[in-house]
């Protein structure tokens, strides 16, 4: 009988560790907005205060050749939250003269991703996660895109592209830019909104502790406008102008995602939530005063400084503290990422062009887990292949680089190897004839205008 009841407690023991190993894990996706690839203290910045990303990034598996789809902030989400190439389904432009609203320089109701398309949270669903939208949306303004209707339970946040940090006193122009709980509840905050986003994701989690939960936490910092509180000003008496403020826009960034983590460390789910930081676009050092160095370029453009992004994951259960891993990953890549982490089979996402990154993060794989990566705007287009690069420009020819040995694209190698710039730009070209036609073209007034300088509507 005591054998029996030891072998019995055995057995039971066995179970329960089954069973928590397939437990789902939460899943926190930090999102911020035209950060700088340099602009955090883990990329080596002396300047910014960002522990408790920098603690995040020793904590997991730090990429440090993590892309996005496009750099610019509409287009990287719509691949983002579909896992496909956005130019597969026509968004290809941020903003588009023409498109936009009327009262201001950002997309209008109408350009969003077409409705047919799944989303990151219709994917978590099937799983059986309660989900939910922070921050900045920009996928599409019209109630037929609002987060509600793609697969999020709740949303708090706003549909535009940008907004005032603080409340706005009465209704904004743009009415995209209104803060909004779930679906048309707008009521603006009290104080700085990237520690209210925090705040209200601290309380979702709460609320969802005893089930697995997925929270996309899209702040929007430390897009423009230049809003800081004083008391974060203060924390930089050396820095001036928009530098300052950039550099107290970051550390509310990093004080909202400390709160999010250590909330998850308060709750015991620490231990079985993953945790992704990343960004949409590389930092606009005209417009925010960010640094991406060593990287050359900024947003909308497709050096790497436009392209290349900050890109973290922890999952303390399964991916091993202060790695690194060196080859291309893609915010492409989460949504399979997620779904094989929440238990899902990856043979169901056939039509995605990501892949699930998590063998790469826990360091049982090596290789690229792309043989290509591409991005696309108008004429412009770029092709990572290996360890080269090809860029393509309207005006002039194309440029090769060797991206492992010449990270900020100096050293331009085109004319030295003109056969590998034929191969690559016939990958460009085959790749090109799979997509569909941009959405939104430019409106008669603008048909004269040069195509290549439309990124200036960003
Ligand atoms: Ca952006």
């Amino acid at each position: 009988m005591k054998h029996y009841l030891i072998g019995l407690a055995a057995l039971l023991t066995q179970f329960v560790a089954v069973a928590q190993n397939k437990k789902q894990p939460n899943i926190i996706l930090l999102f911020s907005d035209d950060a700088g690839y340099a602009d955090f203290g883990f990329h080596g910045s002396k300047v910014m205060i960002t522990p408790n990303l920098d603690k995040l990034a020793k904590e997991g598996v730090t990429f440090t050749e993590g892309y996005v789809s496009d750099p610019t902030c509409g287009p990287s989400r719509a691949g983002l939250l579909t896992g496909k190439y956005q130019q597969r389904f026509g968004f290809e432009e941020n903003n588009v003269p023409g498109y936009m609203s009327k009262n201001s320089a950002q997309l209008g109701d109408e350009m969003g991703v077409p409705v047919e398309e799944k989303f990151m949270g219709d994917y978590m669903k099937k799983l059986g996660y309660s989900t939910a939208y922070f921050g900045k949306w920009h996928v599409g303004g019209a109630d037929k895109y609002h987060p509600l209707r793609r697969g999020f339970d709740e949303f708090y946040g706003f549909r535009g592209g940008a907004r005032s940090y603080f409340p706005y006193k009465k209704d904004p122009q743009e009415h995209l830019n209104k803060l909004e709980r779930n679906y048309v509840g707008f009521k603006e905050h009290a104080g700085y909104l990237t520690d209210k986003l925090g705040e209200d994701a601290v309380d979702f989690i709460e609320r969802n502790k005893k089930n697995p939960f997925f929270a996309l936490v899209a702040f929007n910092a430390v897009h423009t406008p230049m809003d800081a509180t004083n008391a974060d000003l203060a924390k930089f008496p050396t820095l001036e102008g928009k530098r300052k403020t950039v550099a107290a826009m970051t550390l509310a960034l990093d004080r909202a995602c400390g709160k999010i983590m250590d909330k998850l460390k308060e709750l015991g789910l620490d231990d079985n939530t993953i945790i992704v930081f990343t960004n949409d676009n590389g930092g606009p050092s005209d417009k925010n005063a960010s640094v991406n160095t060593p990287l050359s370029g900024s947003k909308s453009n497709h050096l790497e400084g436009g392209i290349r992004v900050p890109f973290l994951m922890k999952w303390p259960k399964k991916i091993k503290k202060s790695t690194q891993f060196n080859q291309p990953v893609s915010t492409l890549d989460l949504i399979p990422t997620f779904y094989a982490a929440g238990g899902g089979d990856v043979a169901d996402l056939k039509d995605l062009d990501g892949v699930n990154i998590l063998p790469y993060a826990k360091g049982k794989v090596d290789a690229s887990p792309h043989e290509k990566l591409f991005w696309k705007k108008d004429v412009r287009a770029a092709l990572r292949k290996g360890d080269w690069k090809l860029l393509r420009f309207p005006d002039r020819p194309a440029e090769l680089y060797n991206i492992k040995e010449d990270i900020a694209e100096h050293n331009n190698l085109a004319t030295k190897y003109p056969e590998k710039v034929k191969e690559m730009y016939k990958d460009i070209f085959e790749w090109e004839s799979t997509l569909e036609r941009p959405r939104w073209l430019l409106k008669r007034k603008f048909e004269n205008y040069d195509i290549d300088r439309m990124d200036i509507y960003r």
